[in-house]
């Protein structure tokens, strides 16, 4: 049988879970997780999808693809409801087409062809989208719709030394990146969990934020200028260090997901490659006594590159620390000499915030570990995920002033709803970024799924979430985006003035309304 992988799985075709494997690790899993699991899955057959409702002109054909299982990789995206839906076969909006430009000129072409017949597009880069970014759900005021996978449209283009700067191609992945940089001594230095697969244009599409913790934490700081095409024309910036000159064109490219136009080229910052790194993990008796020295760190302008603070479940089950207290992992690197006074300064502090240091030392790779099962992460969800474990996070951010009372809203209520509806589930926290004036906490969520009730009893946990997160004043999303999935959350927090303003934006460069409809704004159709 062919294997369905591609549509729903995170690696490469053999990495895909083995039934044996599975078995193997499920009662290590159960023993952790503390409820039971489930026989592993078997995924379903590959899906039967209607015809193609399109085909591509002429001039097209040789970008464009209908191959049923290309059309179910493009249906997806990454979050626990794709991946469910991936296993069993159920492809809600298959796109008719795949349309795989190599150049911005073919880009121009599909979206003329795609204005003129009323056709909607929704760009893909590497497809990891969380929140339903990539899925063409366009409703139905359209004939048809494409996938427009910028994946052919990868490299590094040009390096400018003397300012320190590349241009990236839009479907340029993480690993590709780093490898061409490399030779150099450069580094983009952006690391998001998704790096493996994820893109330069999905980064800039959806505003990613990498896994350092402090200073850049969005791409949108390793920007220089963005080339975008649009229905109307190229939008492209000029590149400079910094700009006053009126409302940024880089800055409303910046998260626009598709809706405004294709990203087909940026010039990104880069930097030297690190040559020092150290790291140390500080135990604190309580999450909260945690974020009150991080909060400490950055108020006295110590800003480590890695500061994430775990809470105890969570370390507990990450392997992090057994202890029952919450770890905080710092790591500082540099390029230029050690920074051995405010590793020690750092220590200090949380030392004096009541924290005990558990190890400390300076390595040239002291992050390499702790990135490497940051990276496993996404594997180990999906084996979860196949023996039957509930498992989705969720991320936000708020002021420290209201830092805690959102931690202790948005898990009682995540927590009362899981009881509800799965009987039982584990509910942990970290704070993956911290700002001088607030955090960002991440939540996990790993409960015991019923088989073929998961989605409904997804939507239910995530709205709990969500309107909790609202509610204690957090922001729907610190990095995950908006896409189709956060819209009545996202809709709510906007001001009612700026959504006029984003709908007339997107009536001047996309008159005819076929950019990835229903992403940000309603359908215009
Ligand atoms: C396991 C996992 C871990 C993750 N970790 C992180 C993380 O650490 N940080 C983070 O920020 N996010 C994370 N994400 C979310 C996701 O990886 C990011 O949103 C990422 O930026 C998406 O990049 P992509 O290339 O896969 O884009 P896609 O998923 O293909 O697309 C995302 C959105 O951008 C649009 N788009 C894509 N390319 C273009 C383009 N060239 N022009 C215009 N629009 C475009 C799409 O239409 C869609 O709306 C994670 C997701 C998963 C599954």
């Amino acid at each position: 049988m062919t294997s369905t992988y591609p549509v729903w799985g995170w690696g490469r075709p053999e990495e895909a879970p083995a039934t044996a494997e599975l078995e193997a690790l499920a009662p290590a899993a159960q023993a952790l997780l503390g409820f039971p699991l489930q026989a592993p899955e078997r995924p379903a057959p590959p899906p039967d999808l209607p015809a193609p409702r399109l085909q591509a002109p002429a001039a097209l054909d040789p970008i464009a693809a209908c191959e049923p299982l290309d059309r179910a990789r493009h249906a997806l995206g990454r979050s626990y409801r794709d991946l469910l839906r991936g296993l069993r076969g159920r492809i809600d909006h298959p796109p008719d087409l795949v349309l795989r430009p190599r150049t911005e000129a073919e880009v121009t072409r599909v979206l003329d062809w795609c204005a003129g017949a009323g056709v909607a597009v929704v760009p893909f880069g590497g497809g990891t989208s969380v929140v339903g970014g990539v899925e063409p759900a366009v409703g139905d005021g359209f004939p048809g719709v494409v996938s427009l996978d910028l994946g052919a449209l990868a490299g590094v283009a040009e390096l400018d030394r003397v300012s320190r700067a590349a241009l990236v191609l839009a479907g340029t992945t993480g690993p590709a990146l780093e490898a061409a940089l490399k030779p150099h001594g450069l580094t983009l230095r952006f690391y998001p969990q998704s790096f493996e697969r994820s893109t330069v244009g999905g980064w800039l599409a959806t505003r990613a934020a990498g896994h350092f913790s402090t200073r850049a934490t969005h791409v949108d700081d390793l920007v220089e200028s963005i080339r975008m095409v649009t229905p109307a024309g190229v939008w492209a910036s000029r590149r400079l260090p910094g700009s006053g000159a009126g409302p940024s064109p880089d800055r409303l490219a910046l998260g626009s997901e598709g809706i405004l136009g294709v990203v087909t080229e940026a010039w990104l910052r880069v930097r030297p490659r690190p040559a020092w790194r150290a790291a140390a993990t500080v135990a604190f008796a309580t999450f909260e006594a945690g974020t009150a020295a991080v909060r400490g760190l950055l108020h006295a302008g110590i800003e480590p590159a890695t500061c994430r603070l775990v809470d105890a479940a969570e370390a507990a089950l990450t392997g992090t620390l057994a202890t029952g207290e919450a770890p905080l992992v710092l790591g500082f690197e540099s390029a230029g000499p050690p920074l051995d006074a405010e590793l020690a300064a750092a220590l200090q502090a949380c030392v004096d915030a009541g924290g005990r240091v558990l190890d400390e030392g300076a390595a040239r790779d002291a992050g390499a570990g702790w990135r490497a099962s940051f990276l496993q992460a996404p594997y180990l969800r999906e084996r979860l995920v196949l023996l039957g474990v509930l498992a989705e996070t969720f991320e936000t951010a708020v002021t420290w002033e209201r830092l805690a009372s959102l931690v202790a809203r948005v898990r009682q209520a995540t927590t009362a709803a899981l009881a509800a509806v799965c009987g039982a589930g584990t509910v942990t926290c970290r704070l993956t970024h911290a700002y001088p004036d607030g955090a960002a906490p991440y939540f996990t969520v790993l409960a015991p799924a019923r088989r073929g009730a998961e989605l409904e009893q997804w939507a239910e946990v995530k709205a709990a979430a969500a309107e909790a997160v609202l509610a204690a004043g957090g922001t729907i999303t610190h990095h995950h985006a908006v896409g189709r999935d956060h819209r009545p959350w996202y809709d709510r927090q906007r001001p009612a003035p700026f959504a006029a303003a984003l709908r007339a934006a997107k009536a001047a460069v996309d008159p005819a309304g076929v950019l990835n409809p229903g992403v940000l704004l309603d359908a215009a159709r």
